[in-house]
């Protein structure tokens, strides 16, 4: 495996929530099993994100001649944890033809007629398919568990629910690369800042925001309970912090590379007689 020297340890063994996590004791700020600085992983994100790319076509390949295999990457955060510039400087670097992106927001009155993986089932990659969720389902245990949405019996349930619906397309051939991303309470308030100080960043800023960074210690209790309870073996949650935003994009980028890794994709065959094609291409 073409892992930099720069990485001590994989990133998807370096950021995996294993049991007994603690959220508070993150070091948001921090750059978990890279030796490198900034430049480097500047550097780094484009020579990795080439290989994404690279693996990436090849899943694409054996998903159009009929491979059901696909990869799903979630991205779970609160505001300005830098969801939307991971897909734009991760994601960014595959051909978008293979991508399936979507984003979740408040539900729309269709979507609150049905249950709430209705619209995360309508989501979901096809074969072949890279799946990018900017949120999630998860937000049905976050922002929902935090704003009391619906009873406490109704949202304790969802976590067990969640395993087995991960659990169900885990076997149906799709790896989830869950992403929760940390970003901290005095970044967050720089962010916000710079939202209100430039207009090209108005269109991202929402007063809304601000009450959630007021509820700021209820959503880390309802991340820490997330990270408990559903960061299972067929769909562990990997925690990156994102004060750095250079170094988050190169953990991701290694997560995905080491899933896609993982399938050991090989180019699909021809389905074709290559001789016969060649001396009628000759012929032509
Ligand atoms: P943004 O990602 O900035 O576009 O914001 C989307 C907003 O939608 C966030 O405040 C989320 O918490 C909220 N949201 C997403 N899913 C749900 C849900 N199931 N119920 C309520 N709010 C949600
Ligand atoms: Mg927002």
């Amino acid at each position: 495996m073409a892992q930099d020297s720069l990485w001590e340890t994989p990133a998807a063994k370096t950021l995996r929530a294993e049991p007994g996590f603690e959220l508070d004791q993150l070091d948001r700020n921090s750059t978990p099993g890279f030796t490198g600085n900034k430049a480097d992983g500047e550097r780094l994100l484009e020579e990795r994100g080439a290989v994404l790319s690279d693996l990436q076509e090849l899943l694409y390949a054996n998903g159009r001649s009929g491979d059901s295999r696909s990869i799903l990457l979630v991205l779970q955060g609160m505001d300005t944890a830098g969801k939307g510039g991971m897909v734009r400087h991760v994601i960014g670097h595959v051909d978008p033809l293979g991508v399936q992106h979507a984003a979740f927001g408040v539900p729309t009155e269709e979507e609150k007629q049905h249950h709430y993986l209705w619209r995360i089932k309508k989501a979901l990659p096809r074969g072949g398919y890279l799946g990018v969720f900017d949120r999630s389902h998860y937000e049905d245990v976050l922002v929902v568990r935090v704003h009391d949405l619906v009873p406490e019996d109704v949202w304790s349930a969802r976590y067990d629910e969640i395993n087995q619906f991960e659990k169900e397309l885990v076997d149906a051939g799709t790896t989830i690369v869950k992403v929760a991303m940390f970003v901290s309470l005095d970044e967050q308030k720089k962010r916000l800042e710079e939202r209100l100080d430039r207009p090209d960043k108005y269109w991202k800023y929402n007063p809304g925001d601000v009450t959630e960074r007021g509820l700021w210690p209820a959503y880390q209790q309802a991340y820490q309970a997330m990270l408990d309870k559903t960061s299972t073996e067929h769909a562990p949650w990997y925690v990156v912090p994102c004060d750095r935003k250079w170094y988050s994009r190169i953990a991701v980028t290694e997560l995905l590379i080491d899933a896609l890794e993982k399938l050991d994709l090989d180019w699909p065959p021809a389905n074709f007689d290559i001789e016969a094609e060649k001396a009628r291409l000759a012929q032509s």
